[in-house]
């Protein structure tokens, strides 16, 4: 039982989109969830308003493979809602995929998700003695069941359903009629609204309003509930007890460089935790270089403040999908072969700064190390953009397992000697919180999570003494 917690895999690192009020709202939708697709790869789908019935088209794989867009510009809709999904071994099959269709009585909805629900196994086996049969083992469908239990008109039965759960979610529902868009009361994940033409966008991230040509009016609050319908924007909260804490992974690793965090630039963020890394850890050196993609920010902060020369050391393959998304180390350890290629001129004979987001199991770290060195360098000196992981992640980004994670059984001389770098330095915990300058969940990296987190709370921290 212990050996399953500590190797529970816990994943939903997931994109949502919503249109409201828009012709070609099912291939804007498209064109949404394809500009959120580094935010998941296994899974696609699209719930969309069409003849006043929601119809669900939804499948495996990136969101080319599984739409094409000749067959999305025939269909007429006004309003939709779409999703890309990441999920490793276990937690993946098409039932999984989002949107997830409830059939109900007082009308049929589809319900989008971002996050992850901390108290899902004891609301399932409550609504499950309860009567309640489950289709998937996705925790999203939990809000289906507990919207159809509560009583009042559809958006009380949201709010009380909503009050039930504790973690992290950004919501989308979408009934025949009407869009609610929703955020949880810790504001883990981000979710902005948008506006283009008449109509409304919602999506993860504000860079997907960029790239339609919407216009970013603001984020989602922690706690708030949005109903839009044909009498427009209808904003209230269903609960008062919020707490901002917006991931710190979101702004380290996985939102992408040109999207506004609740106001803040990814890009800038990066940049500023390079920089504080460079004055923090520097060290004498003849280039500073970044690990493609996430990372080149930090890597020019770092270059910047210590005006050692930004070099392009390395070269990604933009075909191949995140390492994380394979199963198995094996075949993860032949994803970062794939991924990488080396300038060996550029390196060859350099003392190297290389720059990384973060180190989660190490198998990246000890990869390009290798690689560098195998190119010539004489030095590799490994910079990280962020204090060391040694939590799991419970709000739905995959930091791994506790088992998995190195930084949580090794000191950092140790990680340094397991990946072979010359030197090794993270950036500190008062250098992230400097940086992105506001109150976060910072969880994974100092243990202290921001919510209780149900059975697995005690076994974490009696494991740990
Ligand atoms: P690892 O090889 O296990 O140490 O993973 C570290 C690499 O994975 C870094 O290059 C990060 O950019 C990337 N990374 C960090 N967090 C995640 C995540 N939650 N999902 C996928 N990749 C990640
Ligand atoms: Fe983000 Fe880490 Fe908090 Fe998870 S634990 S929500 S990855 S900061």
């Amino acid at each position: 039982m212990l050996k399953d917690i500590f190797d529970r895999k816990l994943n939903e690192e997931c994109g949502v989109f919503g249109v409201f009020n828009l012709k070609e709202a099912t291939m804007l939708t498209y064109y949404g969830i394809h500009s959120l697709q580094h935010r998941g790869q296994e899974g696609a789908g699209i719930a969309a308003v069409i003849d006043g019935k929601i119809k669900v088209e939804k499948g495996e794989g990136l969101v080319t493979e599984v739409f094409s867009p000749e067959s999305l510009t025939k269909i007429e809709s006004k309003m939709a809602i779409g999703h890309v999904r990441y999920s490793t071994a276990g937690g993946g099959g098409i039932e999984n995929v989002q949107p997830i269709f409830v059939r109900c009585h007082q009308g049929d909805f589809a319900i989008v998700h971002n996050g992850n629900i901390v108290n899902a196994n004891e609301l399932k086996i409550e609504l499950e003695s309860e009567g309640s049969i489950f289709s998937t083992t996705s925790d999203t469908e939990i809000l289906g069941h507990l919207i159809q239990k509560e009583k009042g008109s559809f958006e009380e039965r949201i709010k009380k359903a909503l009050l039930r759960l504790e973690g992290a979610f950004s919501f989308m529902i979408l009934t025949k009629d009407t869009l609610y868009v929703m955020r949880d009361k810790n504001g883990f994940r981000p979710l902005s609204l948008g506006k283009l033409g008449e109509g409304y966008i919602v999506s993860s991230e504000t860079s997907a309003f960029d790239n339609i040509g919407a216009e970013y009016i603001r984020d989602i609050k922690p706690g708030e509930i949005l109903k839009i319908s044909k009498n427009g924007l209808e904003e209230s909260n269903y609960t008062e007890k919020v707490n901002n804490r917006m991931c710190a992974m979101e702004y380290i690793y996985f939102s992408r460089p040109d999207s506004q965090v609740e106001g803040l630039n990814v890009h800038q963020c990066r940049k500023k935790c390079g920089e504080i890394l460079a004055r923090e850890a520097l060290v004498d050196a003849d280039i500073v270089i970044g690990v493609p993609d996430s990372s080149l920010s930090s890597a020019m902060g770092f270059a910047e403040y210590s005006k050692i020369p930004y070099e392009m050391g390395l070269i990604k393959n933009r075909y191949i999908g995140r390492t994380f998304i394979k199963p198995s180390q094996e075949q993860r350890e032949r994803g970062v072969k794939m991924k990488l290629s080396v300038l060996k001129s550029v390196i060859s004979n350099k003392r190297v700064i290389l720059v990384d987001d973060s180190i989660v199991r190490g198998t990246t770290s000890k990869y390009i190390v290798k690689l560098l060195k195998d190119a010539g360098a004489k030095e590799v000196h490994m910079r990280i953009a962020s204090p060391p992981i040694i939590s799991p992640c419970f709000y739905g980004v995959d930091t791994s397992t506790y088992n998995e994670l190195i930084s949580a059984k090794l000191t950092v001389e140790e990680v340094r000697k397991e990946i072979g770098a010359t030197s090794l330095a993270f950036l500190s915990m008062d250098g992230l919180e400097e940086a992105i300058g506001k109150k976060l969940c910072t969880a994974c990296f100092t243990g202290k999570y921001p919510t209780e987190i149900f059975s697995m709370d005690k076994m974490i921290k009696n494991r740990r003494k």
